[in-house]
């Protein structure tokens, strides 16, 4: 069976040599020494000024949410995972979809400005399969209105964008070190600022509002990374460099081998240093879609609609039309891709789409 990912398992005796320095600490969590140890070494393999490693990727959102929206008017896409749009939810906001940009796939930025009201607090945009949004553009609507720049930035792990990490744009950013995510600590996440006052808020709201023992800073929830997902993070992160060299090979033999005639490819803004994390392609008919996945499927190879549906679609939100991204999310289709997809099977899958 070929599944769209598959888990990157680094070598368990790798592993073990790192729960053997928890079992000697006999430390567990609460800023461990592999706690301490993965966000040092992550800060410098990514470059980026503030990290604070979470629980899971969903929990940045949701505290850099409750820190800035105050349960405002969020702007944000309908091309993303669920993720994006509950936590906006969850937090009390309400989502104001924007449309999406046809090619680029993320937040189109010359609607923003016509979506803002009095109650706006923030923009919670994606780097929807690693592809920045037009940053700048949309840093400059956010001070302009004096609203917070958020990006969901799951699936950015080592992406830069003009020679500096994606991370340090915008006020926060987030990602997600889930086991399908390019580098994962099983389940994992982070969040990203750029400044130490941010970095505070964020800081205490993951740690229980904690000044201390007996003091509170305000509210706050338990977002904390253990040591075992730590473990799991350094025995990960030498192999960076493998993982992305290997999807790279994957990617490149679908270009080579896709018949591009019947489908698009993503386009990668320009100064993109990319991470190769998704390989999307999208159809020219939903129908064309369904056709070519059922004929994968009953090859045992498993695509995935991703993302479908689009999320102003969701029961929860009040929908606004968005029709660039309901159309793409019915025509899109992420094919397999992951460490160890041998080439042969690569161009199984081209053959059994081509056909
Ligand atoms: C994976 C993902 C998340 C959620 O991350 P978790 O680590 O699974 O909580 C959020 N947003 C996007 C765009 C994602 O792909």
């Amino acid at each position: 069976m070929i599944n769209v990912t598959k888990t990157f398992f680094p070598p368990l005796n790798e592993y073990q040599a790192q729960l053997q320095r928890i079992w000697k600490n006999e430390w567990l969590t609460n800023n461990g020494e592999l706690y301490q140890e993965l966000s040092a070494k992550l800060k410098e393999y990514l470059g980026v000024n503030h990290i604070i490693p979470m629980t899971n990727g969903t929990f940045p959102l949701h505290i850099a949410l409750n820190a800035f929206a105050n349960q405002g008017e969020v702007i944000t896409t309908p091309f993303s995972y669920v993720a994006t749009t509950a936590s906006i939810v969850w937090e009390k906001c309400t989502p104001v979809f924007v449309d999406i940009h046809p090619q680029y796939l993320t937040i189109d930025e010359t609607k923003i400005e016509a979506a803002i009201t009095d109650k706006t607090t923030a923009i919670l945009a994606t780097h929807v399969y690693g592809n920045p949004c037009a940053v700048e553009e949309i840093e400059a609507i956010a001070q302009k209105h004096n609203l917070k720049a958020i990006y969901d930035a799951a699936h950015c792990f080592g992406v830069n964008y003009k020679g500096k990490s994606i991370f340090n744009y915008g006020d926060v950013s987030t990602c997600s070190f889930h086991a399908t995510k390019l580098f994962h600590t099983g389940e994992g996440g982070a969040v990203f600022c750029q400044n130490k006052d941010i970095y505070h808020q964020l800081f205490y709201r993951h740690n229980f509002g904690h000044k201390g023992r007996l003091e509170y800073h305000g509210l706050g929830t338990n977002a904390k990374m253990s040591e075992l997902q730590a473990a799991m993070g350094l025995s990960v992160l030498p192999y960076m460099k493998h993982i992305i060299t290997e999807r790279e090979r994957v990617c490149d033999y679908y270009d080579a081998h896709l018949d591009f005639s019947q489908l698009n490819k993503l386009k990668l803004r320009e100064h993109t240093d990319w991470n190769y994390s998704y390989y999307p392609v999208i159809f020219k008919t939903e129908a064309q879609l369904l056709e070519v996945k059922t004929r994968l499927e009953s090859q045992n190879i498993y695509p995935r609609r991703y993302f479908y549906p689009s999320l102003e679609a969701l029961p929860y939100v009040k929908s606004n039309t968005c029709p660039v991204a309901r159309d793409i999310a019915q025509r899109v289709l992420c094919l397999p891709l992951y460490v160890g997809l041998e080439n042969e099977k690569v161009i199984e899958i081209c053959t059994f789409i081509n056909a």
